[in-house]
């Protein structure tokens, strides 16, 4: 009965179940969101050790049954991500991607863009860990946490428009931003968007089109329009509300 196969996954979330099991949900990156029971997982002596955990990637054997919940029948690790860890901040930072993910990504079909980009997004929040970075110069937590939603909309297929005014199309004197229109709007077009600034517009370029880690340093105020951007589009167009950033 079922079939087993293999996957390369993050672990999104992790519960207890009855009296020894864990319940994984799963991003992967062969069938999207996969829901999985790892039977025994509790046991002091359980094989998977303490790689069932969250923001885990692991090399993973499931056995399908009839069942809507797979069996992990096999767990290697690929990367523990050790510094993001052991830091409070990366883990909130880890903890509200992995929950975006999982608000935006609900079916079994594959995006690998969206499983390379939180592999990328976990690696980054390990690194900076390491270098006790988030909180020093260079791109903070905030803009870094919003690069990745704003990389993650893109994956999804919600990206806003932010080359020209997304009512009438002009490129010039873009004002503000509109979730209803689906991004910028000029001057004539403002009505029911919200101002943003330069710096703003700036940033959502930057982050939509370079590394997570180059970002334009910008002032909070500016990441706080990007926040709002962000959370109206995906409001409007995938009916899906984000937890804050930071
Ligand atoms: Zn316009």
């Amino acid at each position: 009965m079922g079939r087993t196969y293999r996957a390369d996954a993050i672990v999104l979330r992790s519960m207890r179940f009855a009296e020894a099991d864990r319940v994984l949900h799963l991003y992967t990156a062969e069938r999207g969101r996969v829901n999985a029971i790892a039977k025994g997982s509790r046991r002091p002596k359980s094989r998977f050790g303490g790689r069932l955990e969250p923001f885990f990637r692991l090399d993973l054997m499931l056995h399908e049954g009839r069942s809507d919940l797979c069996t992990v029948t096999g767990a290697a690790t690929v990367d523990g991500y050790p510094c993001l860890r052991s830091d409070g901040v990366a883990i909130g930072a880890a903890a509200r991607g992995c929950d975006a993910v999982l608000r935006l990504f609900d079916s079994a079909e594959p995006n690998r863009p969206a499983y390379n980009l939180l592999c990328r997004y976990l690696a980054l929040l390990d690194r900076r860990a390491g270098e006790d970075a988030l909180a020093g110069p260079g791109p903070n937590g905030h803009a870094v946490g919003l690069a990745f939603r704003l990389k993650l909309a893109l994956a999804a297929g919600f990206s806003p428009e932010l080359g020209a005014c997304a009512r009438c199309g002009e490129r010039e004197g873009i004002v503000a931003f509109s979730g209803a229109a689906g991004g910028v709007v000029c001057g004539s077009c403002e009505a029911g968007g919200f101002p943003i600034s330069a710096e703003a517009h700036r940033f959502m370029l930057a982050a939509i089109g370079g590394p997570i880690a180059e970002l334009p340093a910008v002032p909070e105020a500016a990441l706080r329009q990007v926040e709002r951007a962000i959370g109206d589009t995906l409001a409007h167009h995938a009916h899906v509300n984000l937890r804050a950033v930071a």
